[in-house]
């Protein structure tokens, strides 16, 4: 296994059977071409490694010219492919090969066949090391494969995710990963820090509470911390696009965890999406969301008991907390119906001691 920025990547195709399908590409691509002093036109920055392979199997006569195009940011296709960098010969008349490292939507090609009309060649074919048939979206043929391949994220042999990984000799795909990623739920003053504490230990997950960075940075004054303050101070909730931004740097610290607890996020369901979508990205997902359920008033009692040694501006006031368990239930509660759509909801009697409920809470987590 290997490891690029944030995400685990594990070996999928050895260099061998890139070797046997490069051969096999190659002898037909010898057989139509030979005496027609074919141009390569190689498509970077992927297909540098590929194209060498090609290049060098290809007998008698040929030109290579290097094309630049980009439909990749990050793990996914963006579709807006425009502009061919580059091209220093004439095709005209030519028959060209295009060389590909990977076809998987067909966008990029598509759109190299557009540019490419304009320049009258004989013949323009396609080859292409890696091909996808569940992701392509386009009708015209590939006219070499080295392999077909699934629908999944592949780095190595020229491939990357976000500049690594192409010198790598072999294709190794994303690891699914085997987290256990928790939403701990419920309004201020449920519980929700305190049996975080606890279950990170038992289950070995890294703890995030979004109100203790929020803390952390108005301690240290940073920016984002003296941003946050006046939102935190009446009660009222940081905005999304600064929370959300905050959580996924917070994740990106922990590359190697077992799973998170997110505790006090997501408290919107533009948060609940964001949160998916991050968790997609490094190919897991929320598995739970656990809910402590306390009646208003106890949360009242609790919060202004803790606010007597939390030093914390919104726990003195019992207006500023009833106004945060008034902003839980108009903003934050509607996240009940999120996660119970993707069954994923999970209420627990939020009432007892603390080992009671870490009892309750694990019996859900065990269960999953
Ligand atoms: P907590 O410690 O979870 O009670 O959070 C304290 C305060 O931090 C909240 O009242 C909000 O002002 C802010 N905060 C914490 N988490 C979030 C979040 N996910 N979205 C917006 N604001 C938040």
């Amino acid at each position: 296994m290997i490891q690029l920025h944030d995400l685990r990547f594990e070996p999928f195709i050895s260099e061998g059977k890139i070797n046997t399908a490069i051969d096999a590409m190659s002898d037909k691509i010898n057989q139509d071409y030979n005496g027609k002093n074919p141009v390569f036109l190689v498509v970077l920055n992927g297909a540098f490694m590929v194209a060498s392979e090609i290049i060098k199997r290809f007998d008698g006569d040929c030109e290579v010219a290097f094309v630049k195009l980009g439909s990749y940011q990050g793990t996914a296709t963006t579709g807006n492919v425009d502009t061919l960098l580059g091209l220093n010969i004439s095709l005209q008349d030519r028959y060209v090969v295009i060389i590909e490292d990977i076809v998987d939507t067909g966008i990029t090609l598509e759109e190299i066949y557009r540019i490419l009309e304009k320049e009258n060649s004989t013949d323009v074919r396609i080859a292409t090391l890696f091909f996808k048939p569940e992701a392509y979206q386009k009708n015209f043929r590939i006219n070499y494969i080295g392999m077909e391949i699934p629908n999944n994220f592949i780095v190595g042999y020229g491939l990357d995710y976000n500049g690594l990984g192409r010198n790598l000799t072999q294709i190794y795909k994303l690891k699914k990963e085997n987290m256990t990623n928790l939403v701990l739920f419920g309004p201020p003053g449920a519980g929700k820090g305190t049996q975080a504490n606890f279950l990170k230990d038992k289950y070995k997950l890294v703890h995030i509470s979004t109100g203790d960075v929020f803390r952390y940075n108005i301690k240290n004054e940073t920016s984002l911390g003296l941003h946050a303050k006046s939102f935190m101070d009446q009660g009222q909730l940081v905005p999304d696009n600064v929370t959300i931004e905050m959580l996924g740097a917070e994740v990106d610290k922990n590359p190697g965890a077992n799973g998170f607890i997110f505790d006090g996020f997501p408290r919107t369901v533009a948060q609940a999406e964001a949160l998916s979508e991050l968790l997609k990205e490094k190919n897991t997902e929320v598995a739970a969301m656990i809910a402590l359920e306390v009646d208003d008033e106890v949360l009242v009692e609790r919060l202004l008991e803790r606010g007597k040694t939390s030093g914390r501006n919104d726990d003195a006031d019992e207006d500023i907390i009833r106004n945060r368990i008034h902003v839980y239930y108009e903003e934050t509660a509607i996240l009940k119906q999120f996660y119970l759509k993707e069954n994923k909801y999970y209420g627990v009697d939020g009432v007892g001691t603390i080992s009671e409920i870490t009892e309750r809470i694990s019996r859900v987590i065990d269960s999953l």
